[in-house]
């Protein structure tokens, strides 16, 4: 009788114990599930460890759920994409593709002297997202005057304009945290710059290898970091690729855009009689500043030697060049027929001498004024 009892004891002290390690594992499993619900850091040692991003959860506990056949959906965190946003067609479509499968896009365009952010703000709106605005002004410009990899056709470096971009947009993602940079590129789109030996040349000089983004293009290009990873779709992304634009149109009625720029986006150094003025500046002067280059895109430019006029050609222009005048710098207007304004700059290091330059702006208030035709012109001067 008293072996039938020990036997039964035993059994009972197994089973209970079993009983406990399985309510062990069960509390345990618990808690992980409702941590990583609450995205808190709790016990996250029970789990494997994985790569922190930004504060966020780390990818293992995703991959951890994954393979216990959980949706997904509801604990996988929001990819955030920066996007080149010049407010072209192409780049308004990488936007939309990104946002179609639910990836939070803020946008980033450059802007300097030689074009402005108008057009990607225009297209920020028809979009609904947040752009940021970098005017890089100062780097342009030294790398217009010196680019390593030449220019275009006309004063336009754009191999190593885009590779700036590239790379200070590279600095924004890790500064303000983005999972990657996204562009509108096409392969193939532009031959020279848009092959798939420059657009990895450009990813890689940017210090962007993985984290570089074609939306249109994805799928005939080696997929980024986010994609291997799962954080993006590669099955949603496209592959565009070439000169002919029907994909894009079509993609364009699908998501009801209308209205767009035209590729060229507005930048001076691509317009010839520019490049022209902004070259005699840089010959003349080559310490020249943004300031001076910002100067070109008013009036008439005039060069006697090292001095330069530059005439008004309407009431806004004349404004603007109030506006533009600095230290050392002329204004002047005729004082008794109303007409341009003139201002004068000195690239000899001294301010330009008024009795000396009289003669010469009476001439120019003439010239290019109808209403002072035939008439004796008294000079204003409004500084200097
Ligand atoms: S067109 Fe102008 S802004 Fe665009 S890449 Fe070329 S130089 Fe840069």
């Amino acid at each position: 009788m008293n072996r039938i009892w020990d036997f039964v004891k035993a059994w009972a002290d197994g089973l209970s114990l079993m009983i406990e390690t399985l309510l062990r594992a069960l509390g345990r499993r618990s808690r992980q599930l409702k941590n990583l619900a609450s995205g808190g850091d709790e016990e996250q040692n029970d789990l494997p460890t994985g790569k922190r991003l930004s504060g966020e959860k780390p990818r293992a506990l995703l991959f951890s759920v994954a393979s216990h056949n959980l949706k997904m959906e509801n604990t996988k965190r929001k990819i955030k994409a920066l996007a080149l946003l010049s407010g072209g067609l192409d780049s308004m479509l990488a936007v939309k593709v990104l946002q179609e499968q639910g990836i939070g896009v803020t946008g980033l365009v450059f802007s300097s002297c030689f074009f402005d952010a108008r057009q990607a703000q225009e297209a920020a709106k028809t979009l609904g997202v947040d752009l940021l605005i970098e005017d890089f002004s100062k780097k342009h410009l030294e790398l217009v005057k010196n680019p390593p990899h030449g220019y275009g056709k006309n004063m336009n470096p754009c191999i190593d304009c885009h590779a700036l971009m590239f790379r200070l947009a590279g600095e924004i993602m890790r500064q303000e945290k983005f999972d990657l940079v996204a562009t509108g590129e096409v392969l193939g789109e532009r031959p020279m710059s848009q092959n798939k030996q420059s657009l990895g040349l450009i990813e890689k000089e940017s210090g962007l290898a993985g984290y570089l983004l074609r939306p249109l293009s994805a799928k005939l290009l080696a997929p980024t970091i986010s994609e291997q990873e799962g954080l993006v779709d590669r099955n949603r992304l496209l592959a565009i690729s070439g000169r002919q634009r029907t994909p894009q149109m079509e993609l364009a009625k699908k998501y009801g855009i209308k209205n767009y720029p035209t590729p060229s986006g507005g930048c001076l150094l691509t317009v010839a009689e520019f490049s022209q003025k902004l070259k005699e500046l840089l010959d003349k002067y080559p310490q020249a500043t943004s300031d001076d280059a910002l100067l070109l895109k008013q009036g008439r430019q005039l060069w006697q030697g090292d001095i330069k006029f530059v005439v008004g050609r309407d009431h806004q222009e004349n404004l603007t060049l109030e506006k533009l005048a600095r230290a050392g710098d002329l204004l002047a207007r005729a004082k008794n027929v109303p007409g341009p304004t003139v201002l004068v700059r000195s690239y000899r290091g001294k301010k330009p001498d008024r009795m000396g330059i009289e003669s010469q702006i009476k001439e120019y208030l003439v010239k290019y004024n109808s209403k002072a035709r035939d008439r004796e012109v008294k000079v204003e001067w409004l500084s200097g």
